[in-house]
């Protein structure tokens, strides 16, 4: 498995690997990019990207039409894995892309919960289809069918493997069976077994670059089970409302809006609802119940040849909203909503100060605005950031360790972006 120097992962673990674009945070896919240094015949990624010459000069790196790569062989490892990490799964591709069958899914669903002291991180931009993978998992018996997709794998390749990869395999059987038992067990003591669709080790978390994206993608993963559901704001492309404390669901059909999951705006005992397709509705108090909100927010502007512009205000921004809203819920530290700022980026500009490019005001000192050029092209180096950006590096405290959401004690929270 690989290190990583992703500030909030400690390893990668890929079982996939290929893509393709769906949203403006893919135009520098720095999967892409990686892949197209391995992608001669032969190699790790052979044939799944290449580099398309740019009318203005210069190449951007993007994935072929050959289908996403699958490496079951790969999930072999976490049965291994018995200290405490963070693993991020699959970086060079998308868990839930849909060339990547819900069995598979399932399969690496039963590694995952087999190996319970490890947290396994799926960060995707298929929302919709993570949750339909839940959807059919609940189609077909709930979480027994992972063990069952496992087990089938675990047939398949030790019959099509050489004898090392085989044994392997057959010991995988053995284990995924005496753990998954163990695992469903606990389930059922601790809380029923139709919880156990959220995984006590699997946090969720959508790539959401903009608002558009934000509104799509968060509207599917708050109707997943986990423990933890986050964002990954990175790259960030615009300011974002979190909607923290308004997210609700609307069961029927309601004077034009169709069911379904809102960010929507208070207004009295009702709130109002924009479904972002000209229709506008106010729902009663009966017409709507509250959803949970993001458990966690990763921020960051692009970084590597070409970035995109990050408005440091953004960010500031988001901050905001989510400190006001963990005061609202009476909550003393980062406990219900924890940002995580991980990199300003190769191109952020701190307008308050006038500045702009890898530039940044770190410490105006008394009535002095002194500058630097950031060492970190990334701008990930938190002693780089501008002051008021420090200390913003928070993990979530996953739903099962945690009393339940106390009602949001403030109308609305406020960003200093005044888009509320
Ligand atoms: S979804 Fe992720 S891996 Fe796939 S193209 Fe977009 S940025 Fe790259």
């Amino acid at each position: 498995m690989g290190k990583t120097a992703i500030e909030w992962t400690d390893e990668v673990l890929n079982v996939q690997r290929g893509c393709d674009a769906v949203s403006p945070g893919c135009a520098h896919c720095w999967a892409a990019a990686t892949a197209t240094r391995f992608s001669a015949p032969g190699e790790a990624f052979a044939g799944l990207a290449k580099r398309k010459a740019l009318s203005g000069g210069g190449s951007l790196a993007v994935w072929t039409d050959k289908p996403v790569m699958l490496l079951p062989d790969k999930m072999l490892d976490v049965l291994s894995w018995r200290k405490p990490k963070r693993v991020f799964v699959n970086s060079v591709s998308d868990t839930f892309h849909a060339d990547v069958p819900f069995e598979f899914i399932a399969a690496l669903w039963a590694f995952m919960a087999c190996a319970p002291t490890v947290t396994f991180q799926i960060v995707t931009k298929r929302a919709r289809r993570m949750r339909e993978f839940f959807e059919w998992t609940r189609a077909h018996g709930g979480p027994d069918t992972w063990l069952l997709r496992a087990l089938e794998l675990c047939d398949r390749q030790a019959s099509e493997s050489g004898v090392e990869m085989a044994h392997r395999w057959r010991k995988a059987r053995e284990t995924l069976v005496v753990r998954f038992k163990a695992v469903t067990a606990r389930a059922e003591l601790t809380r029923g077994l139709p919880n156990m669709m959220a995984l006590e080790n699997v946090w969720l978390i959508v790539s959401t670059e903009n608002q558009e994206t934000y509104d799509e993608r968060v509207a599917e993963l708050l109707q997943c089970p986990a423990v933890v559901r986050g964002i990954s704001a990175e790259p960030l492309l615009g300011p974002i409302d979190l909607g923290l404390g308004r997210w609700i669901r609307q069961t029927k059909p309601v004077r034009g809006i169709a069911p379904g999951v809102y960010r929507a705006e208070p207004a009295g005992a009702s709130v109002l609802v924009d479904d972002g397709k000209g229709g506008r509705a106010y729902l009663e108090a009966d017409e709507f119940e509250p959803m949970p909100d993001i458990d966690w927010a990763i921020i960051g502007g692009e970084s590597g040849a070409g970035c995109r512009v990050n408005e440091l205000r953004w960010t500031r921004d988001m901050l905001a909203q989510i400190e006001t809203f963990n005061i609202a819920r009476a909550v003393d530290g980062p406990g219900y909503c924890a940002p995580f700022l991980k990199q300003l980026g190769g191109a952020a500009v701190d307008a308050e100060n006038g500045l702009a490019g890898r530039f940044y005001v770190v410490d105006p000192g008394a009535g002095r605005k002194p500058t630097v050029r950031l060492k970190d092209g990334h701008g990930g180096d938190e002693d780089e950031f501008p002051t008021d950006l420090r200390g913003h590096r928070h993990f979530p405290v996953p739903r099962l360790y945690r009393q339940p959401d106390p009602p949001v004690q403030a109308a609305r929270p406020m960003g200093q972006l005044g888009l509320l």
